[in-house]
Formats: C-alpha cells, structure tokens, sequence
C-alpha cells in the first residue's frame, strides 16, 4: 500500500467552486477552499448558500477579507483583513474558521504572527515542489498548482521560494518532462511510489479558463485510483497530523477568537 498522501485545495472562493466541489465529491477527495470576503481583484465570490453548501463537504478557510496581498499593506491593514475576514467567515458559516491563505503568496514573517494572533491554526503558503508539510503549521507548503507553467516559471519559482535542498530534486524529476501534465503525473507516480504528500492547488476560475475540467477530472480519477481514502486529506488534516513544528511565537499580539 502506498504512503502517499493527497491533499488538494482551492484558492479565491469564485462561485465555480462549486462544480469543484462537485468533482471532488464524485471522486471521494476532500480539499479545503480558502474564501475572502470579498475578491478586491475583481471575480466574483460565492454567495452565502452556496459556500454554505460547500461546507458541508470541505474545510472552508480564510484568504483575507478582501483578497489583499498582506506584503502590500500597513499593519494595521493587514491586520485588519485577516482578522476581519476570520470574522466575516465564521459569521456566514456558524463556525470556527481554522485555516488561513496567503493571498497571491505574499507575506512577511510578520503576518505569520498576526494570522497566529488571530486564531488560525494554520496558513497556507504558495511555495511549491515540496513533498513534505514543513514544520511550520504557519507556512505550510504546496508540491504544484494545477495549471500549465512553463519550464521558466517552475524556475524562477524554485529560486524565489528558498528550501533549495529539499525542492531541488523535484524540479530536477519534473524538468525532464515537455508537457506540464506529464510533469504533473510523473511527480504523482513517484509520489504514489516512494510516498510523501503531494498536495495540489488550483484556482477554478483558471480551470474554467483553460477548459480543463476534463484533464483535472482525469487526474483525480487517477488519484483515488493510487491513494486510498484514508490517505486523502484536507489541509487542516494534514497538518493536524503530520506538521509536528512548535507556532512562531506572536509578540505583541492580542488573540482574538
Ligand atoms: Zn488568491
């Protein structure tokens, strides 16, 4: 039986998030959306009943209260858009909010603290070709995002995310495929192989825009084929589990629940 973990999860709360949800579901893969209050970039967000809906399934998280990019504001900003958003969120849905993510991956150790200070029980990152949950519950790590990166992305992200030594390999295994989906699947296969997480993220507005709900469709199918439903997990799972990493310490912070 493989070692493999699968973890999937869904950036911006777009109301397509809904046929997301309802891939996963045929495939029996939990995932968690990560939802802002409202998207300031401009796509719209799913209404109160349907994100509701999705709750029901999946672990639904925060992504700011306006989709902001924290590295961008003031403190008191970018306070305020984590805290709030956490709010807002837990006020729709009647419950605890325990997971955060970056907005466009772009923070400062700083924000770690405040989404610590805030309640979160983990944040999300966009770094990418990792294996492994870290052992930072508030960086936690991604393996690839579900869209057609070309070789010099994949590069340039590999040398803007740090943590060389534990992501070079993978750019290595995935540098000697074309095709971003054979890519895709020839890190899977090793995964599935040698074990480790592989976790995926995507936006379903991208996924609309590409037209490649069948290839995903595909994908997932080949997934629940290799990695049995205990070994499936949304992002507050794996890191309940696996991220064994002490909270960065949160000086200065009030907590708010
Ligand atoms: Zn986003």
């Amino acid at each position: 039986m493989s070692q493999a973990i699968f973890s999937f999860s869904v950036d911006d709360g777009h109301p397509l998030d809904l046929r997301m949800g309802a891939l996963l579901h045929k495939h029996g893969i939990p995932a968690s959306f990560y939802v802002p209050g409202r998207n300031s970039e401009g796509p719209p967000v799913l209404a109160a009943t349907p994100l509701r809906e999705l709750a029901q399934a999946f672990e639904i998280g925060s992504h700011t209260l306006e989709h902001r990019y924290l590295a961008r504001l003031d403190m008191h900003e970018a306070l305020r858009q984590i805290t709030e958003g956490k709010r807002a969120l837990q006020d729709l849905l009647g419950k605890p909010v325990q997971g955060f993510c970056y907005p466009g991956g772009k923070y400062r150790p700083l924000h770690c603290g405040m989404v610590q200070a805030a309640g979160f029980r983990y944040a999300r990152t966009t770094q990418s070709l990792r294996l492994d949950v870290g052992t930072q519950p508030l960086e936690v790590p991604t393996t690839l995002q579900f869209y057609p990166h070309p070789r010099r992305v994949l590069i340039r992200n590999f040398l803007s995310q740090g943590h060389w030594r534990e992501r070079w390999f993978v750019l290595e295994l995935l540098l000697q495929e074309d095709h971003w989906l054979d890519r895709l699947r020839r890190l899977f296969a090793w995964v599935v192989r040698r074990g480790g997480v592989f976790h995926l993220w995507c936006h379903s507005l991208d996924v609309e825009r590409l037209g490649l709900w069948q290839e995903l469709d595909r994908f997932l199918a080949e997934v629940a084929d290799w990695i049995p439903a205990a070994r499936r997990l949304n992002n507050l799972q794996l890191v309940t589990r696996y991220c064994e990493g002490a909270p960065v310490s949160t000086p200065g912070f009030q907590i708010i629940r």
